[in-house]
């Protein structure tokens, strides 16, 4: 096992600032991890693959991701950004109503809900035993995210497998679901910004002023092997040559703007900066507060 897999399997319950200018605080949070096989990244190149996951403390055979969160403090709100998966699959996820109480807060206090998409990992967490587990919290979801999931004909085999999280977050939740939309502030200093393809609805969340911060979701699930080949898709991305498009775009604009990206499935705490350099893009964790 990499000793990057080693810290991640370790992160769960945790939680931890990430530096931010602006009148907001954010943290992240992990709820766990979950291992991957090769499956998922159906596009790698073996050899390549391997010599980039190595370099990064990872081992292509057994690949673990993080699943974050994001707390959001400021003006009198506390808003929570996914919720995990709980623990469904077992002890290694569900750890995010720990890693809140590390951060000082309970889920009653939670008053917002921003939900990137509604893939299990992101919202199985949102209920317990078929219950709200945040019972003072809107649920603020994209337009186009319900509308995905309402049309539950046209999903394919692969999105199916995550139909009943997002039928019973829409269902559970729906006397405090708020659509919202890109290009809006959800909250004050909170932009919604599109991150289509991994789901047509997918958003990510950015904050800050001269050194922002966009929480960006899914479009990377593993940056040792996607910064450097953006074309290497996951799995469940909905639709992959979108998602392609997004990651490739989203990476340019980090490396050119300095913009940091808080990825839900990056090694906790799960910020990364991006850079250009003579063999093409990198990253690096970005300091921790
Ligand atoms: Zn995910």
């Amino acid at each position: 096992m990499g000793e990057t897999t080693r810290r991640i399997r370790a992160a769960g319950g945790q939680a931890q600032a990430v530096p931010l200018d602006g009148p907001l605080r954010l943290t992240a949070l992990c709820d766990g991890y979950l291992d991957l096989n090769l499956t998922r990244f159906p596009d790698v190149v073996r050899g390549v693959g391997d010599d980039l996951a190595i370099a990064d403390g990872q081992d292509l055979n057994d690949m673990t991701i993080s699943v974050n969160a994001f707390l959001i403090e400021g003006g009198g709100r506390l808003a929570l950004v996914d919720a995990g998966d709980s623990n469904r699959r077992g002890d290694f996820l569900g750890h995010l109503p720990r890693a809140l109480k590390a951060a000082g807060y309970a889920p009653g206090d939670v008053t917002d809900l921003l939900i990137t998409h509604l893939h299990g990992d992101h919202a199985a967490g949102l209920l317990s035993k078929g219950e709200k587990l945040y019972p003072n919290a809107r649920l603020h979801v994209a337009q186009r995210e319900i509308a995905f999931w309402q049309c539950s004909e046209s999903l394919d085999e692969i999105q199916a497998i995550q139909l009943p999280f997002a039928e019973a977050a829409l269902r559970v939740y729906a006397d405090c679901l708020v659509p919202m939309r890109p290009g809006q502030q959800v909250l004050p200093g909170v932009l919604v910004r599109p991150l289509v393809g991994h789901t047509p609805g997918q958003v990510g969340f950015q904050l800050g002023q001269r050194n922002p911060v966009l929480i960006s979701a899914d479009v990377l699930h593993l940056p040792a092997l996607q910064v450097k080949h953006p074309e290497w898709g996951f799995l469940f991305d909905a639709d992959r040559p979108t998602a392609h498009s997004m990651r490739r775009e989203l990476l340019a604009e980090a490396s050119l703007t300095g913009l940091r990206l808080a990825g839900s499935h990056m090694p906790f705490p799960g910020v990364i900066s991006v850079s250009a350099g003579q063999g093409g893009l990198g990253f690096s964790a970005a300091q921790a507060a």
